[in-house]
Formats: structure tokens, sequence, C-alpha cells
């Protein structure tokens, strides 16, 4: 008898939590609490700390994963493009001041503000906004005269050294990738990490650039895009198509486009990535206020709830586990958050950003939503699909079954790399000999994992054959024996 979907209703956590390493993350203890709490995938990000810190706090990341026994994954954000002044102390902008800032990189000036690219500048045309420390002071470009730009300071403040400067007006024309760029992706490749995220981007030919980067560092690893510029949104498409997942970055998007863009942004980028079988993170203030508080706001708590509705794969922490007082409890808070948003939107049937999807033709995408309902009217347990990439087991996903997907993946960096996907639950494939079953081994490999149990009906899904054979998908049902073996179902 087919057991009640309703009993498989319990689902552990699909979403996945990306989490922010620093110094509230740094001791084996916290990393090993965090990692408990939920954390899929920490990020490390290169715009802050030295390359030595980097390559240990990834080290001692992998070792806290190993032994909490997870194929947790690592991901390496490179500063990109981001334009920060050089600045020796705080310094005060009156509104109506004139700024000059040096395109040469020595200023004439002992006042004169000077970029970490200078060369950037030459792009400012006047007329054009410059906004400082996330948009909150705000110049006016003038002209540029020379080897300077002035400037008039429109709201005025406090600047402090090393803060962010956002040209949102100007196209700039500043390579995608710039020399600390590369400096990063070195140590990214010495690190060993398992994605490479690029803030900035502004249009497709980026990947290119990103990914013969890494090659030559000796880094193979997917690359993700950090959408945050008004260009890259443009080009939403073209982006997800070419990188191998996407992140909206609320910070930076929030200052570059109008703030209230910012909700529709979200839907339509998480949408593109949808229907192409790529994962989308929701990224920064998720649970700002949980860097002092040990709990969120409600509007906070119904932003994470919201991103999940709107079909992302993972939500993202900041501030609050790098620099955060409860990183613990921000990450525990996510993950309670998110198992309550998917069971409605399960229940509902109406959540996930389901309305957004765009099928593709082709045989891929009717054969995983028929294996998805096949899965939901039989109860199955999970859904289990051998593959190499964990192509088969993206495309399943995206229908957001209610079922557990298991990718059975023969490399630890396939499966940490599938961490970051909504739903994917990574298991180590075992060796096969030559022609013996594989999807029989792919049950056998997720019951020794303790992802299926004796009793579970499941559906097995080969995209491809893994080795030889012809090329022709395969759909099977079986029931786990109480060795794992794969039983018949029966009736
Ligand atoms: P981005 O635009 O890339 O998000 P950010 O400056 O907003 O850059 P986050 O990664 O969002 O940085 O982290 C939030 C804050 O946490 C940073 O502003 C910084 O103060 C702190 N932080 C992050 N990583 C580290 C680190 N490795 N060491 C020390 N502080 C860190
Ligand atoms: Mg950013
Ligand atoms: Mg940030």
């Amino acid at each position: 008898m087919p057991t009640d979907p309703r009993e498989t209703a319990h689902m552990p956590r699909q979403t996945k939590i990306v989490a922010t390493l620093g110094p509230a993350t740094a001791s084996p203890e916290r990393l090993d609490a965090v990692l408990r709490a939920g954390v899929d995938v920490a990020r490390v990000n290169f715009s802050h700390g030295t390359a030595d810190e980097h390559v240990a706090s990834v080290a001692r990341f992998r070792e806290a994963s190993a032994r909490v026994g997870k194929f947790a994954g690592v991901m390496a954000d490179l500063p990109g493009p981001k334009l920060r002044v050089r600045l020796g102390a705080a310094r005060e902008l009156r509104p109506g001041d004139t700024v000059t800032f040096s395109l040469s990189g020595d200023p004439h000036h002992a006042d004169d503000l000077v970029l970490t690219e200078p060369e950037v500048l030459c792009d400012v045309r006047g007329g054009q906004r410059m906004l400082l420390d996330d948009g909150r002071l705000q110049l006016e470009a003038n002209a540029v005269t020379g080897t300077q730009l002035k400037a008039t300071v429109v709201v005025g403040g406090l600047l402090k050294p090393n803060k962010g400067l956002n040209l949102p007006d100007t196209p700039l024309t500043i390579a995608a990738l710039t020399p600390r760029d590369l400096e990063a992706i070195a140590v990214a490749a010495r690190a060993g990490v398992d994605w490479v995220a690029l803030s900035f981007v502004r249009g497709p030919e980026a990947a290119a650039d990103v990914r013969a980067a890494c090659a030559a560092a000796g880094l193979s690893v997917p690359v993700l895009a950090k959408v945050e510029r008004p260009e890259a949104v443009a080009r939403a498409r073209e982006i997800v198509a070419a990188f191998d997942a996407i992140m909206v970055a609320r910070g930076d998007l929030g200052v570059e486009m109008p703030l209230e863009r910012v909700p529709t942004v979200q839907k339509a980028l998480i949408a593109e990535a949808r229907a192409a079988g790529k994962p989308v993170v929701t990224a920064t203030d998720m649970l700002d206020s949980m860097r002092t508080n040990p709990r969120p706001t409600r509007a906070e708590a119904s932003d994470v709830a919201n991103a999940i509705f709107d079909g992302t794969d993972a939500v993202m922490l900041s501030g609050e586990t790098a620099v955060g007082e409860y990183p613990v409890e921000a990450v525990t808070c996510m993950a309670r958050i998110a198992v309550e948003a998917e069971a409605h939107a399960h229940e509902s049937g109406a959540g996930h950003g389901a309305g957004y999807f765009r099928p593709e033709a082709g045989i891929d995408d009717p054969l995983t939503l028929c294996v998805c309902q096949l899965a939901r009217e039989i109860g199955a347990r999970a859904i289990i699909s051998p593959t190499l990439s964990g192509r088969t087991a993206r495309l399943i996903v995206r229908h957001r079954p209610n079922a557990r997907v298991v990718a059975v993946a023969p490399t630890d960096a396939a499966l940490r790399a599938l961490a970051l996907v909504w739903g994917i639950v990574s298991v180590r494939m075992s060796p096969t000999a030559f022609g013996g079953d594989r999807l029989a081994a792919a049950v056998r490999d997720s019951f020794r994992a303790g992802v299926v149990a004796p009793g579970d009906l499941v559906v097995l899904v080969a995209g491809y054959p893994i080795e030889g054979g012809p090329h022709y998908p395969t759909v099977r049902v079986v029931r786990v024996g109480p060795h794992g073996e794969a039983l018949e179902p029966g009736r």
C-alpha cells in the first residue's frame, strides 16, 4: 500500500543556508555549532581579512565539516571592481562642499581623495551621482579636468576610511576582474574552495574571464555571478546562462538601483535562475538585527520566508555570522523559518515561486516534472539520482518536490558544490563493478548514508548512463530492503 503522502510531510529542511565566516565563526567549536545548526555553505569574503586568514579559515571549516559529517561547500567571494576610498582618517563632508578626486593615484593636494581603482573616474560625466558608504553620503560629479574630478556634496556626513563608492549612473569600462581578484583567486586555489563568486558582474562575458583566471590558477569549480549592478539586472538571462549560479546581492543592489525596485528585481532574478535550473542565493540583511540581538525582527523573519516563497535555493547570512554576537542563534533561527515556510509552500501548492517557472522545450522538463508527481502520488520518501555533475538532480528540484532529492555522485567536489542547491541531499557513490546495477547501488549508498530506511518507497532517475550503455533516461520505482537492497515495490 502506498503510504499516505502526508506522512512524508515532516521533511528535513530543503532551503540551503550560506553563512559568511569571520571572527565570530573562527573557533572550531563555533564552526561545529553553526554546521549542526544548519550551515550548508561557508562564504569567505575576500574584501576583508588577509590571505593567510582565509586559507586557515577554510581549513578549519573543512575539519569541522568532517567532524560533523556533512558535505558542506565553501564559496570564495571575490571583491570585483568595488571601488573604495583610500583615506587615512575619517573626514566630515558638508553639503555644498567641493571634493576633489585624483585620477592618477597621486593626490595633488593633501585633501584630494584617491580610490582603490582611481582610473575608473575617467568614465564619470557631469551630473552623475557618486554614492559613498552604501549611499549614506551623496555627491554630484561636476567635470573631469586633467587628472582631477570635482564633485559637489549633496548629502553630507562623516566619511570613514575604506568605504565603498557606487556610481549608479556611470557605465563602467573597468575590467570585470581586477588585479585584487586575481590575487584572491590564487588564494582560493591554495585554500581549495568549491565555488567562486564574482562581485559587480555587468555582463555574461565575465564568466569566461573568471573561468579562465581560475583555470590558470589550477582551480576548476563552478562560478557564481553577484547581481548588484543595473546592467546585470538588464542582462540577467544572459548572465544566468553564462554562469553556474547567481546571487541577489541586495546590499549594493539597493544603492545602485532605487531601493523600491529591490523586491521585484529579487523575484525576477530568482525566476530566471529557476527557469535555467541554476541555483540562486538571496543575500544581505536577512537577519541583520541578530548581529546584536538574540531574536530577529518580525520583518526579517518574513523576509527570509518570502525569499523562499519566491523560489530561492539558498538564503545567506553576512555580518550576522561574520562579526555578530549571536551567530549560532542566527543560523538556528534561519533554519526554523525555512522549515516552516517550506511546509506552508508544500501544503498550499502555491509557494516556491511556481508561477514564475518557465518550462523549456525538450524532454528533460516533462520527465523531471512527472518524476516529482509520481513521487508525490505514491508517497515516495526520496527521489534518488546517480549522477556525475548533479544536472539531473538540479532539474528535479526546480519542480520543488516534497520528497528528498538524493544526488549520488562519485566526487566530493561535485557533492560539495551541490550543497548550494535547494533540496539536494549529497551522498558519496561507492565504486561498482563495470556493468553492475548503478541504480541499485545508488539505493544502497543512500541507505548506508541514512537517507532512506527499510520499507521506504523511492523513485530512481538516471538522466544519462554513468558508464557506457544506451542514452535513454530511466525511471524506476523500488522499495528499500532490510539491508538497503532495491526490491520490487509491490502493489
Ligand atoms: P560585500 O559587499 O561583499 O557584502 P561587506 O563589506 O558588506 O561586503 P559582508 O561579507 O557582507 O561584507 O560582511 C559584513 C561585515 O562583516 C563586513 O562589513 C565586515 O565588517 C565584516 N566581515 C566580513 N568578513 C570578515 C572577515 N573575514 N574578517 C573580519 N570582518 C569581516
Ligand atoms: Mg557586495
Ligand atoms: Mg554585505
